[in-house]
């Protein structure tokens, strides 16, 4: 902790005045003034608690030793055991702009608007859990500097003759991309990172550990060699697109390829050592059964994102709600025949079985996160694949099956009856529910994620 120079209180950063302040006096010190000796600018490390999850193995940093009482990844309630240790030093860091109260605002009036969702994550006590934490991301800094020659060509038809003209093109490129960043902690999934990106990299500030006071930081555990191919394609991309854009360009075909070396070399594309940034994310986690969900609030933009899973109850009961008016209306407006009817509730018993196989795909994706390369690039390569989702993810969609054999047996058999007809119907309808619940079931799934279990590698990353 960083003591107060007046009264020997706990220094924290206060996001108000960008400043330390200190609980007890209300002394403000500027963040740089208040370096320990260990954290000497020269070092490039500083002391830190790592605070460990004993049930998932998370782990967050603080420059605090006063115990933590939750783990902000799983949502288990614990003492989280506590050691002390070095930690990389950050370059840069944006420091919070958005207080606690301000998120939980922003975060509120984003649950609004989501009628579904379970009433928890609607209360008062579960929002005050919201943590300030600082994501640790690679900064790459790219630059293309260096003469440019393309070859373009442009065709015609003029008379009873085909024209090619030929055209050699040289210029020069100058051109540096310094706000490209990755999230570069495996426990904060990019899918996050990306839906409150972008952080304006123009508040980024020499970093200096007393920001951290009052805050947690992610653990810095993926490679910087992760994401540079990103960070050159994007450069690459936005260049090339920015050249072939020239109007004088617009009707020319050219040699430009798009293939990455190829576009390395013609622009003379080059990235610099990625630097250690932290950026400043709200994040509260919502745990049910074996789930979590997970929201978060841009620190300094404001931009949140939250997984939000729907309420059954409250789905169906809404959906009925809005049903019957409709029915109604439309009973009133047109006559159905039987057949139509039955027909009708086929077809939609096939809507909802493609919708739930889709969503059966999606769960399996995501709960193997195979779109994080973060995350893969921190997993033993001889790990064995994950097991699939157990019985939640399969079965459910044997109604609408049930509802479409059901139609198609009616419309074979033909009877002349038309209460065959409203049979066939009331039994599409109840296998349309029962796969439509299935569905609202992985939709909840989708909407959380499998507890984390951490296997930290240490070692290499760590100071
Ligand atoms: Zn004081
Ligand atoms: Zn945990």
């Amino acid at each position: 902790m960083y003591e107060c120079p007046n009264c020997g209180g706990n220094l924290k950063f206060d996001i108000a005045s960008q400043q330390l302040k200190c609980d007890y006096c209300l002394t403000l010190k500027d963040p740089y003034e208040v370096t320990k000796d260990k954290d000497a600018e020269e070092s490039n490390a500083f002391d830190v608690t790592v605070f460990t999850c004993p049930q998932c193995g998370g782990e967050i940093l603080s420059t605090d030793t006063s115990a933590a009482e939750f783990c902000s990844f799983c949502g288990a309630s614990t003492i989280l055991d506590s050691r002390i240790s070095k930690e990389k030093r950050p370059a840069y860091i944006i420091p919070f702009k958005q207080t606690k109260d301000a998120c939980k605002e922003i975060y509120i009036s984003k649950m609004k608007r989501a009628i579904f969702a379970p009433d928890e994550l609607k209360d008062k006590k579960y929002i005050d859990g919201f943590r300030g934490i600082y994501i640790p991301y690679w900064s790459y800094t790219i630059s293309q500097r260096g003469p440019v020659h393309m070859k373009g060509q442009k065709s015609y038809a003029k008379g009873n003759y085909d024209y090619t003209d030929y055209y050699d093109l040289s210029g020069e490129v100058n051109a540096c991309y310094n706000d490209l960043s990755y999230d570069a902690s495996s426990s904060f999934s990019d899918e996050l990172s990306e839906q409150i990106a972008p952080f304006d990299v123009k508040q980024t500030v020499q970093f200096t550990p007393s920001f951290l006071s009052g805050f947690y930081a992610d653990t810095a555990d993926v490679d910087s060699s992760v994401y540079k191919e990103d960070a050159l394609r994007i450069a690459n991309d936005s260049t090339r697109s920015r050249i072939l854009s020239t109007p004088a360009f617009s009707d020319l075909s050219f040699s430009l390829s798009n293939s990455d070396s190829d576009l390395n070399t013609a622009l003379h594309t080059h990235c610099d050592t990625p630097e250690r940034t932290m950026y400043p994310v709200w994040f509260m986690s919502y745990r049910k059964g074996d789930r979590v969900a997970y929201a978060t609030v841009n620190g300094q933009t404001g931009k949140a994102a939250a997984d939000i899973p729907i309420d059954a109850k409250k789905y169906i009961l809404g959906s009925l709600l809005l049903a019957l008016p409709i029915f109604l209306l439309l009973n009133f407006l047109f006559t159905f025949k039987p057949n139509f009817t039955l027909g009708l509730s086929a077809f939609l018993a096939a809507v909802t079985f493609i919708i739930h196989m889709t969503e059966v795909k999606k769960i399996n994706t995501r709960d193997q996160r195979m779109d994080d390369r973060g995350y893969l690039s921190n997993q033993p390569k001889t790990a064995p694949p994950s097991k699939r989702e157990p019985s939640a993810a399969r079965g459910g969609f044997f109604g609408s099956i049930l509802a479409v054999i059901a139609a198609a047996l009616i419309f074979i058999i033909n009877p002349v009856a038309d209460y065959w007809y409203y049979a066939g119907t009331i039994i599409a309808f109840i296998g349309v529910l029962f796969t439509i619940i299935a569905i609202i079931k992985k939709y909840n799934i989708l909407a959380t994620r499998k507890l984390p279990q951490f296997e930290r590698k240490g070692g290499d990353d760590r100071a």
